[in-house]
């Protein structure tokens, strides 16, 4: 029987994840990375595997917004720019907001954010992944008692859809998690999660792919995807190569929108754009992952270092680096963590999370286009989620069907007005 042959452009968490999938099966996949495996956000990002975490767009994001674009501290910050794309991205962020969409949206997470964790611990375990995975939950730790108690709600609608949410506050909180400055309310630790060093995880992932026979090709970026009579045909990439496959992935995170539109397929994203730094010498780590509620930083113990991540500016595809704004992080975790002060900064990063202006991922056929599967717009969940979308986009590809229903990842019918099975093959 012929192999199926798939070309994934973008090697980040779930470009691999989907050729891994593929790979495993026997199809012929090749996966294409502009730079290097390990560059992108899949590798620099926070390394916590929220499952059922909300969406950016949620109830009450709209009445900070002024704030936002005022302020370049905030944790969220929107450069104003002349981008025809930006204002309808927005507008469509608003909407959104509202309390129905945050409700399918947060329907839809739950749906999926048991399985997600299931498949990233498997895909660990079954191809001896090192890449320390700790299934110790993530702890949202809160300064004041207003935001704890605000907190309290949506931590109920996940125990109602099966999460484990234990509540801790005063000494409780104090003696379980020494590290954290003695007068803060407390935290929220939900139990079903976990957390993985995202660099080894990546490293781990592209050796599985080559070990099952993928073949990955490191600086070679796609230009532009070709059709015909509205069929995948072939890639061209910028050294002029032509490259054919029966499917093509488009998983180029941030990057998928003006690849799309080489095709005629318009996926809008916008670049989140987020930073890490490294810090050793800490003399107090806390137990586990956490985000400072407060000033939304990510504290993450990697590698007998802290991994401080978060901010998230919508400023294009813009990839410089902003020395203030990264350092924001520190200040961001020193009212919470003891003696971060005293701690080194070992390294900075920043990368760009694939957003989508409705908040969710976008997984599914292309509509109007058969044979391309688009996989792209995981935001702030992409490390948890990317293993999973990379099954389901392997089942669609080659079964012509899915385990898990793709409706409320078609962006609102912009990606594909079908459901989740194939178009003609
Ligand atoms: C600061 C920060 C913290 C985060 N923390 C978390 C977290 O704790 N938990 C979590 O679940 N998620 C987190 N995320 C989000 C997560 O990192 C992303 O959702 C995820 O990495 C997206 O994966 P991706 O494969 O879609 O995109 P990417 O990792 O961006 O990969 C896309 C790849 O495509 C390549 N590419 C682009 N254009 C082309 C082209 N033309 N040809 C060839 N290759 C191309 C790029 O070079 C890139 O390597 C965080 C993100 C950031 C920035």
């Amino acid at each position: 029987m012929k192999l199926r042959k798939v070309i994934v452009i973008g090697g980040g968490i779930v470009g691999l994840s989907t050729a891994l999938f593929l790979a495993r099966r026997g199809a012929e996949v090749t996966v294409l990375e502009r730079d290097r495996i390990g560059d992108g956000a899949s590798a620099g990002n926070a390394g916590i595997l929220a499952q059922a975490h909300p969406p950016l767009p949620r109830p009450g994001m709209l009445r900070s917004a002024v704030r936002m674009l005022m302020d370049p501290k905030s944790p969220v910050f929107i450069r104003l720019r002349l981008d025809p794309s930006l204002l309808p991205f927005l507008a469509r962020f608003a909407m959104a907001c509202s309390r129905n969409k945050f409700m399918a949206s947060m329907d839809a997470l739950c749906a999926i954010g048991r399985e997600a964790g299931t498949c990233f611990r498997d895909l660990v375990a079954a191809e001896a992944i090192d890449c320390g995975y700790s299934g110790t939950g993530w702890l949202e730790v809160f300064r004041d008692r207003v935001h704890y108690e605000a907190a309290l709600p949506l931590a109920d609608l996940l125990r109602d859809r099966g999460y484990r949410v234990r509540e801790r506050t005063g000494a409780g909180f104090r003696i379980a998690e020494p590290a954290f400055v003695h007068t803060l309310h407390g935290g929220l630790l939900f139990e079903d999660s976990a957390f993985a060093h995202p660099g080894r995880f990546l490293d781990g992932l592209a050796a599985a792919v080559r070990r099952h026979g993928g073949t990955i090709r490191e600086s070679c970026e796609a230009d532009r995807i070709v059709s015909r009579d509205h069929r995948f045909l072939h890639v061209i990439t910028t050294a002029g190569e032509t490259l054919e496959g029966d499917d093509l992935v488009l998983a180029a995170g941030a990057w998928s929108t003006p690849l799309a539109r080489t095709c005629g397929l318009g996926i809008p994203l916008q670049g989140g754009k987020g930073y890490h730094l490294v810090l050793e010498g800490t003399a107090h780590r806390p137990t586990t992952t956490s985000v400072l509620a407060e000033s939304l930083v990510a504290v993450t113990p990697l590698e007998g270092g802290l991994r401080l991540a978060g901010t998230v500016e919508l400023a294009g595809l813009d990839l410089s680096m902003n020395p203030t704004r990264c350092r924001q992080l520190l200040r961001g975790a020193a009212e919470y963590i003891r003696g971060i002060d005293q701690a080194r900064v070992t390294s900075t990063w920043c990368g760009l999370r694939p957003l989508t202006a409705g908040g969710l991922p976008a997984i599914g056929w292309a509509g109007g286009l058969d044979r391309v599967f688009v996989a792209t717009g995981h935001a702030m969940m992409g490390f948890l989620l990317g293993p999973l979308t990379g099954r389901l986009a392997s089942e669609a590809i080659l079964d012509g069907n899915t385990s898990l229903a793709l409706k409320p990842f078609l962006m609102d019918g912009r990606l594909s007005a079908e459901s989740s099975l194939p178009p003609s093959r």
